[in-house]
């Protein structure tokens, strides 16, 4: 799950304020030295613990709803790495400033806290739920998803529970509480008129008391002066233990009679269900969609929301039409092309399936090609046939009419690097980071099944949206057997030089290593908004300059973490560079740290105004 923390050597994970200072006593006692801790009891907040004349000190530090950490009452900072960062430079009140950082013993990992495995089990239990999905495709939303589910969770989560009643006024609320029973702490939730703003409605001694909830600047909620928490749900959990300034402790929720799970059977607590399908949301091009509430908020698009997260096979009543020829009559042709190339061009299309419509793109082979063409064509197809994976473009299947056609999902947002150059100042870095790591899922599935791509680059990975990338063109492509690692080209072809890797060139040698090496250029272009690599080059004078140990440099917007894969990527030696198992672990964990903050950004960049 996303922690902006976990890769920091110097982060314990949830372990006890004793635990943290027999940690600080063995690693020598010396002013400034510090680790950094999970806080119990703020949700994604630290605790930073140091030492200054032989004493402990212990700092809470929070998340605050807007994505960034500060210890309390002093200044904010985009996460915890920068956090420790500023107080390394400047005590600002602390004991002393951080001097040296107490780092965990070799082999140790952080500990998980009882936090990390609910916040985990909601992330889980809220896909699954509201996607409806199981199996591989639920553990890859969750991968690829976790941050902007957990934000969704926090925010919305609220709207799922049974005692929430959305916008109601105060006499109804008491209408609602006062029928039926009326035990002490009888409660429901309400949202006020003013946008943004709730109440908390609640029975005691026969009477019900209104309390209003204040919602922070710092995106925190509270009543009066009392605990201020990350979300309402939390807030409603808490009181239901601790009173905290309210007349009784919350107790029994009255059911919002206009849920109609809610009243048939209670949504059980955690389990956030899904009323309204977010499948098929009504999207813009750039993958935000305003509040269907009109509250303001951002509903944004994920993956998941969209008709080609899955296979259009995935309902079984689909699967028992699945072959490879496709029946023209199924097929639905436009005029409109969505790109061309040697082999013809590629249209835009309908297919019509059992039980549904999906749009599709067809690549259409030009009248009068070669026998070659069409076997090239036959082969991408039989390969891509075999792939089903979210982050890859699925082919539906070949169509034998008016052309050979091969019939596949659609990505209409076009390829990545054309994207990117011309949205440079609209798309924030981590939106970047956020498409390059769906590449590296889509790869991680390739390495996995044995399958070499050997054309990825920025031009072959095609977007559906802002937010979500598939990988496509696997004319160059090749399933290799069981127990092979690599695949050795008979001749050289038209080759695609400045994405291959050394052993390709030299020795015609192509394996999911030499993939990665073009992921590493497929990263050059993405992070450079779509430049083209190594300038004005030529494919063999690269081969020079790689040889001669020389890279490609940082491009400018680049964060240095993402710079430090691409070269990893670009091993020189096959057998040292990362596979895909790790450059997807890799990515994962920086997009993960990242998340919050692109999420700001973006929204700034792309903000929809609701109508
Ligand atoms: P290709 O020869 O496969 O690289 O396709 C040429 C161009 O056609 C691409 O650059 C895209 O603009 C477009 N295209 C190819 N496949 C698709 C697809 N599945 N969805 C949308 N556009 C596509």
């Amino acid at each position: 799950m996303p922690n902006p923390a976990a890769h920091l050597p110097f982060y314990f994970g949830s372990i006890s304020r004793s635990d943290a200072e027999e940690h600080l006593k063995l690693a020598g006692m010396s002013d400034g030295l510090f680790l950094l801790r999970q806080c119990l009891r703020n949700l994604g907040g630290y605790v930073l613990s140091m030492v200054h004349k032989l004493q402990f000190y212990h700092y809470p530090i929070e998340r605050q709803l807007n994505g960034t950490y500060a210890i309390a009452g002093a200044k904010a900072h985009c996460g915890p790495e920068e956090l420790c960062e500023f107080y390394s430079k400047d005590a600002d009140g602390l004991c002393c400033t951080l001097r040296k950082p107490c780092n965990r013993p070799s082999g140790m990992e952080p500990q998980l806290g009882i936090i990390d495995n609910i916040r985990d089990n909601m992330v889980r239990e809220y896909i699954r739920q509201t996607w409806k999905l199981e199996g591989e495709a639920l553990e890859l939303a969750i991968i690829s998803q976790a941050p902007q589910v957990e934000k969704l969770l926090a925010t919305t989560a609220h709207e799922k529970m049974p005692w929430y009643h959305g916008f109601i006024t105060r006499e109804q609320a008491e209408t609602r509480l006062y029928s039926g029973a009326q035990p002490d702490g009888k409660f429901l939730m309400r949202e006020r008129k003013e946008k943004g703003s709730y109440a908390l409605s609640l029975v005691y001694g026969k009477s019900v008391y209104h309390y209003r909830i204040a919602h922070g600047k710092s995106g925190k909620y509270f009543i009066d002066d009392g605990t201020k928490f990350d979300t309402l749900l939390q807030l409603v959990e808490y009181m239901k233990i601790k009173p905290d300034g309210l007349v009784y402790y919350l107790k029994e929720s009255t059911p919002n009679p206009d849920m109609p799970t809610a009243s048939a059977a209670p949504v059980p607590p955690n389990h956030p269900s899904a009323k309204v399908p977010r499948k098929f949301i009504s999207q813009n091009s750039d993958g935000y969609t305003p509040d269907p509430t009109g509250m303001g908020k951002n509903n944004w698009i994920l993956p998941m929301d969209t008709s080609c997260y899955e296979s259009p096979y995935s309902d079984p009543e689909e699967l028992k039409d699945k072959k490879l020829f496709l029946k023209r009559s199924n097929l639905i042709v436009d005029e409109m092309e969505l790109g061309s190339g040697n082999f013809g061009s590629v249209k835009k299309g309908v297919y019509k399936m059992r039980k549904k419509q999906i749009d599709v793109a067809i690549k259409m082979l030009k009248s009068g090609n070669e026998r070659a063409a069409r076997d090239d064509m036959m082969k991408e197809a039989q390969i891509m046939h075999q792939l089903d994976n979210p982050y890859i473009v699925r082919v539906i299947g070949v169509c034998e009419a008016e052309a050979l056609m091969l019939v596949m999902e659609m990505a209409s947002g076009g390829p990545l690097n054309k994207f990117l150059s011309s949205k440079r100042d609209e798309i924030p870095v981590n939106n970047v980071v956020e498409l390059m790591h769906q590449v590296a899922i889509g790869m991680k599935y390739l390495e996995e099944k044995n399958f070499v791509h050997r054309d990825l680059a920025a031009r072959n990975v095609l977007l559906v949206n802002q937010h979500y990338a598939k990988i496509s063109d696997f004319g160059l492509s090749k399933a290799l057997a069981a127990d092979d690692s690599y695949y050795m080209a008979k001749t050289t072809g038209k080759w695609p030089l400045k994405w291959y890797a050394p052993e390709c060139i030299l020795f015609r040698k192509f394996s999911s290593k030499s993939d990665v090496w073009s992921y590493g250029v497929t990263m050059w272009e993405a992070f450079s908004y779509g430049q083209k690599p190594y300038k004005k080059m030529k494919g063999p004078e690269v081969m020079t300059f790689i040889e001669e140990g020389k890279r490609m440099e940082c491009p400018p917007k680049c964060p240095p973490e993402m710079y430090k894969l691409m070269k990893q990527c670009w091993t020189f030696k096959w057998e040292d560079r990362p596979d895909f198992v790790t450059v997807e672990t890799f990515i994962r964990a920086y997009y993960y740290s990242v998340a919050a903050k692109a999420e700001e950004e973006s929204e700034g960049a792309t903000k929809v105004t609701p109508a």
